[in-house]
């Protein structure tokens, strides 16, 4: 399986790192080994100084296919949650910098959190899907799919004109504003509505 994930998705994010609005999705991936395991502590990397969480709405792929039209895209996923595209904002930073991938800031172990799925019914409206994320019983982030610039069905077809989607492939789909630094010892918590989907801890 494979981790695509969205960037600039939402215009008030954009904003807020100082990144003009995309005319098509940014695309980047994290490896397999990204994804952080149920239960499992998250630990702080050594790498970074600034580690950001960034709660996104993340899709399970359950079919396989390329080349997805718009139109076609909902037969392709079939549950929803939400996760953490963690991120070493230093170093983005410094790679950005330099014109540099950003995989070293993104993609590194366990910088993928996935929350518990949702299967997706067949009355589920998918340009209204409330989220937010709590750090330590705080909200920090809330966002809607509605506010996406590309929605969901327009990500599934741009991403298939480059990569096949496969069974088991999760989609990140971007982040709202509000993205912040998080330390040793705080607590994560992403929900969608009022439906608690993960906790995670930095140790
Ligand atoms: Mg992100």
């Amino acid at each position: 399986m494979k981790i695509i994930c969205v960037g600039r998705n939402y215009a008030d994010h954009a904003k807020e790192l100082g990144n003009s609005i995309p005319d098509e999705p940014v695309i980047f991936m994290k490896p397999k080994s990204a994804l952080l395991q149920s239960h499992t502590p998250f630990y702080y990397p050594e790498f970074t100084n600034e580690l950001h969480y960034e709660c996104e709405i993340v899709l399970r792929v359950s079919k396989n296919g390329k080349y997805i039209q718009e139109k076609h895209a909902s037969n392709y996923y079939d549950a929803v949650t939400v996760g953490i595209d963690f991120t070493a904002r230093d170093l983005q930073d410094e790679l950005k910098k330099k014109g540099l991938p950003w995989e070293k800031a993104k993609a590194f172990d366990n910088s993928a959190v996935v929350g518990k799925f949702i299967p997706i019914t067949p009355d589920f409206n998918r340009k209204n899907i409330s989220f937010s994320l709590l750090k330590n019983g705080e909200k920090v982030q809330d966002g809607n799919s509605g506010q996406m610039i590309f929605s969901i069905d327009k990500i599934i077809e741009n991403i298939s004109n480059y990569f096949s989607l496969n069974i088991g492939d999760l989609i990140f789909t971007g982040t709202p504003a509000g993205v912040g630094e998080c330390v040793t010892g705080d607590v994560l918590e992403g929900f969608i509505d009022k439906q608690s989907l993960f906790s995670v801890e930095i140790r």
